[in-house]
Parts: structure tokens; sequence; C-alpha cells
């Protein structure tokens, strides 16, 4: 990886899209919950999509090649999850005001002015994953700005909008999408590209990962927050970068993005070096099906002898070597134009002369593929594709296309992550094509009513609210820092809330950070410790029925067993504290032993006293009352002697 300086050089910038789902009573245009489910009844229907064309009259071009494709689109409606709203059969219902005002809240803490009316859109989607092939979209802030480790981050929009439907299993032509998942909301905030390293994307995405959680209104879990990135370097283009599910694994995709795009821009110098023009890449394909016919090749074999089955090749003029060209870890220039090849003219894949001989194909047909296509070997390249004749034409069409970008540079591209961080093409980026209004819903009016709720439910930032756990409730700078946007953070608050005080925070957030992580470690599995529970054991440590010290071992045996009450628990291994009576008969005895010492040093023998009283007490007593009752006992003993 580079320094931050060398990021900088390349003029890398970043923009960072995050989409998390809101945790609402219900869903953002009907009344379903907010919940996945598992098993249950569902209905089972099929549908297939077609794009709608804009108020433009354009049709969407990435639109246009997903419906080419002719898939067919299977629904699974859970009945406890979804209604006619999302199979798209009723009409959505108003904008869920729940989850603009969480939004607007959520605005506010990052001073984005929020819009005067809100009005709903329809973004034309057609992988299936929406039962209408549009998600519904509602801007209700603009602008705005978020202060990350002393750096200043635009805000450009804040967005409610539906989550997709959740994916199944796909059978050949069939996609199966779940639509529990349809009409979750979801918030959408857009950084502007201020950000300059693939560290800084790491700390920003958590920044606002943990003010998110901070509002207590969105959902936990896989799944529940997605990121996509824009991202260019200086002479690049921005490319947009889908589906990052991990923050681990953001810093990764932008370093991987950043210099794929510096390979491109290496490629170009490369083929202007070599003399070769935009103009010399022409689509002029070639049948080399009887050069392949008896081929060895299993892929050619299978593919020549489906009907209509063809092998196309089209030469590339003083192409040797760049086909490799790697642009990312095991991908190369090849696999990019492999993609395309994919998306446009649904192969499965194609062949170039940099690979070749290989995959079965022999030295002997690809030195006759050269000589029909009129290349010499040394100095030029082949693209080879064998399917359905139809298929292989449009895919070495678009191959020629991507091929002709790369005199440009780096083209514009929605990419998907892949589990290790580099990409794969999407799509090319939806044009101003792609939205266009809801008529189904009427336009909201932000009123003064809504900013005010907003206003209450506005989260706050992350440092405000480390300074409030430090400040207010006394835990130390490492324990609040910790404790912001950890898991734990609801579980603390809604037990410190019902102790009233009695407990203090620093206990609480030590046995939800400290202890339990140790007791795991141990080898306990806490995960079945309710939080009941643990309010029940914070609640006997509060009524003195147990010692702080306590805590840990008690926690110990309910992680054995979960279901037990944590009083019975503490009785049976003796854990419960003594009572005050018999604490001062043993204080009472630890003074007679010490008579000689306390004549000597009077009231100065007190902590030689409580060292030897918490030596038999610790986890049967409050070192607080053994600390009163030496006072009470130690005094009265004073005053006899004189
Ligand atoms: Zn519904």
């Amino acid at each position: 990886m580079e320094a931050q300086n060398d990021w900088k050089k390349l003029g890398l910038r970043v923009g960072l899209e995050i989409h998390q789902q809101l945790k609402t009573s219900k869903k953002l245009f009907c009344n379903c919950p907010v919940t996945l489910v598992e098993g249950g009844m569902e209905d089972v229907f099929e549908r297939s999509l077609r794009p709608t064309r804009s108020e433009l009259g354009e049709v969407d071009i990435a639109a246009y090649f997903e419906w080419q494709k002719g898939r067919i689109y299977e629904y699974h409606a859970p009945r406890e999850a979804s209604c006619l709203v999302e199979a798209d059969e009723e009409p959505p219902h108003m904008l869920n005001r729940e989850a603009v005002e969480i939004a607007l809240g959520i605005g506010m803490a990052m001073n984005s002015n929020p819009v005067d009316e809100i009005h709903v859109m329809r973004k034309i989607v057609i992988d299936g994953s929406n039962t209408t092939g549009f998600q519904r979209t509602a801007l209700v802030a603009l602008g705005g700005e978020i202060n990350v480790n002393g750096k200043k981050i635009g805000i450009q929009t804040i967005c409610v909008e539906e989550d997709a439907a959740r994916k199944g299993e796909d059978r050949d032509r069939v996609s199966s999408y779940i639509l529990d998942r349809l009409g979750i909301p979801l918030i959408e905030i857009s950084t502007a590209p201020d950000i300059q390293s693939p560290e800084e994307v790491s700390e920003v995405a958590s920044w606002i990962g943990t003010l998110l959680r901070l509002t207590g209104k969105v959902r936990r879990g896989i799944g529940t927050i997605r990121q996509d990135l824009n991202i260019s370097i200086a002479g690049g283009e921005k490319v947009e970068i889908k589906g990052v599910q991990e923050l681990d694994l953001l810093p990764k995709a932008v370093a991987l993005e950043a210099m794929r795009q510096k390979r491109l821009l290496e490629l170009r110098e490369e083929l202007r070096r070599r003399g070769i023009d935009k103009e010399d890449i022409i689509f002029t394909p070639v049948d080399v099906t009887n050069i392949l016919k008896s081929s060895k090749s299993k892929v050619v074999e299978k593919n020549l002898s489906k009907p209509g089955g063809k092998a196309l090749a089209i030469l590339l003029k003083k192409f040797k070597g760049m086909l490799g060209y790697e642009l990312q870890p095991n991908r190369r220039f090849g696999t990019e134009l492999a993609d395309y090849a994919r998306f446009y003219g649904d192969v499965k894949g194609l062949f170039h002369g940099d690979e070749l001989p290989g995959y079965g194909i022999t030295e002997d047909e690809v030195r006759k593929v050269y000589d029909a296509l009129g290349g010499d070997p040394e100095k030029d390249n082949f693209i080879l594709i064998v399917d359905e004749e139809e298929k292989a034409l449009k895919s070495l069409k678009a191959v020629v296309e991507r091929i002709r970008a790369a005199f440009d540079g780096v083209p514009r591209e929605t990419r998907a992550v892949l589990p290790d961080g580099t990409s794969k093409f999407m799509r090319p980026q939806p044009g101003a094509a792609r939205m266009y209004p809801e008529t189904d819903i009427p336009p909201i009016p932000v009123t003064k009513e809504i900013l005010e709720k907003a206003k209450a439910l506005k989260p706050p930032t992350p440092e405000e609210k480390r300074k409030y756990y430090e400040e207010h409730l006394g835990l130390s700078s490492n324990l609040a820092e910790q404790l912001v946007g950890s898991e734990q953070q609801e579980t603390f608050e809604r037990l410190y809330e019902r102790l009233h005080g009695s407990v203090d925070a620093t206990t609480i957030a030590s046995l939800l950070l400290v202890h339990m992580i140790s007791i795991k470690r141990e080898g306990f599995s806490i995960e079945k410790i309710g939080e009941e529970k643990l309010f029940r054991v914070l609640e006997l440590f509060s009524e003195g029925k147990i010692a702080k010290e306590a805590i840990p071992e008690l926690i110990k045996l309910l992680a054995q067993r979960p279901e037990a009450d944590p009083l019975e628990l503490a009785q049976k291994a003796g854990l419960l504290t003594m009572s005050e009576e018999e604490v001062r008969a043993i204080v009472k005895r630890i003074i007679r032993e010490n008579e000689r010492i306390i004549k000597e040093r009077g009231e100065r023998a007190k902590s030689l006293l409580m060292g030897a009283a918490m030596k038999e007490l610790r986890g049967k007593a409050q070192g607080s009352l053994v600390s009163r009752l030496i006072d009470e006992e130690l005094s009265n003993y004073l005053k006899k002697q004189v």
C-alpha cells in the first residue's frame, strides 16, 4: 500500500454512499413489519420485467441490457412480512413519516438542510430485485458537512429509499427473490468526493456508522448496512463500486480501484507507444468454426454443438501481450473484456491470444486462427468467442467498443465488488433517464411539526457522546471510547436507565466491555445470557446481595446455565454477601486480634485493618460496607480505651 502522500499525488478522490436499514415500526410504503423471516407461509409468483421509458422518452441503457437477457423472476412472498404492495398489486401507501423524521434527524446531525417538500421518485432497477422494475427514493436533505478526526467531509444528499428484495437461489434462466426485505426503509447518505486515501474512507465510514447507531433507530447485523464508493484518480473517471458490506473491505476496494485506473492509464500510454490508433480497432469478425470443429477443448466442443454454434474471432493488430496486462490481482485487461462479453452478449466468456494455447486449444489451432485472420503471432492478438452466432456477434461488438474505450483511458462504469476487494464490470453508469416522478404518492411538505420531531431524534455526534459518557457518567476515556458505537451500547443504555443510578456506569460498562469479553476468552459461551439476566445480576449487586467481585463468577455460572435464576445460582455457589451482623462480627474479631497495633497507631491503623478484613471478605461483602463497619467499630474501640 502506498503512503498518504502517494495517494494525493495520484489525485485519489472518493465519495462514499452509505445505505442503512432503519428500525421503523413498518415498511416505507405499507404496514408490513420491518423484519426478515425464515420459513412460514409464503406465496410464489413469476414476473418478467421490461424497461419503462423515462419522461424524456429514452430507455435507460443499463435497464435495456438487463431486460434483453430475458430472465424470468420468481418471487417468494412471505405472508408475515409482505403484502399486495410488495407484489405490486396494490398502490403504495403514503411515505412512512417515521422514516422521514429519523432521516431528517440524522441530516441535522450532519448540518444538512431539509428540503421544503419531499417528492418520491422512481429509479429504474431492472435486475428483478424490485417487483415494480424501479426503486422508490426521496430526497429529504441537501448539503452539509461532518468533521472526522479534524477533517471536513462534505455531505451531498440524504435520501430515504426502499430496500430491494432479498436474493434467493437462481436456477438457469430463473432469478429468485424473497420479498420480506423489499420496502424496508433505508437512509442513503452520500458524501462529497472529499476522501483522499483508503485509510480515510474507513474513518469516514466508521464515523457515519457510529452516528447512525447513536440514533438507536437503525437495524443491526450483517446486510443491514451497505456501502457504495465513487472513486477516481487524476486523469481517470468516476467509477462506482457497489455492494461493500464489510467495513474492512472498503480501504482495499479503494486501493485496488485506484490501481486499476492507474494501470488503465498506463495501458493507454502503451497503446500510444506502439502507435496503435483507435480507428484501427474495427468490428470485422471472421468465422473460424472450421478450424476448431474437431478441437479437443471441452468448452469449444460444447458450444459448437449448440444450435447455431459458431467460433468467431477478430484480429487486434500490434496487441500482443496487451490482453494479459494485469489491472488488479488476477484480473487482466482480457478479464474486463470477458465481463463486457458476458453482459452484452450473455456468453460465458472469451478466449484471447495471450492465454492460448490453453483450455484444450492447441498451438496448431492457434496458428491456424492467426492465419485465417491474416495476423502475425509475434505481434498481433485476437479475441475468440465460441457460442450461438447471434450472442457471439453481440459480445464481440461490445468487446470492440471496450477496447476502443481503452484509448480514452478509464470508462465510466458501475462495478460490483468481489470478496477480495477487486471488482468486476456490472453495467454502464445509468444516465439521467433513470429517474422519474412517482405519481402514486403525493409530495409531503416538511412542516414545522415534522422538523420538531426530527430534532428530537437528532443523534449526538460520536465525539459529543463520548464526552457525555466521560463528563456525566464518569466513564474513563478508554471505556467511553470503546462504548460509543459498540454492539453493547444500546444494552448499556437500557441497563443504566433501568437501574436508576443504583449501579454506577463504570460497573455496567466494565461488565459489558471488559468482563464479558475476558469470560468469553476463557471459553464460556456468554451469547446465551440474555439482557434480563444481566439486569438481575446487576440488581443483586445494587441490593447488596452480591459483591462487585462476585459478578464475573456469577456470569460464568450463568453461561453454563443461562436459564437459571441468578439469585439461586449465587446462593448455591456461596456467592451471596454476608449479613451486616456477620460482617460486623468478623470486623470485631480482627480488631481484637490487632489490639497492639491499634494502641500504637490509633485511627491510622484503619488501612491495615481494612486489608486484613478484605482478605477474608472479598466477594462476600461490599468494600463500602466493610469500610463503614471498621470505622464504627474502630471508633467504639478507641473510645473505650480513653
Ligand atoms: Zn407490505
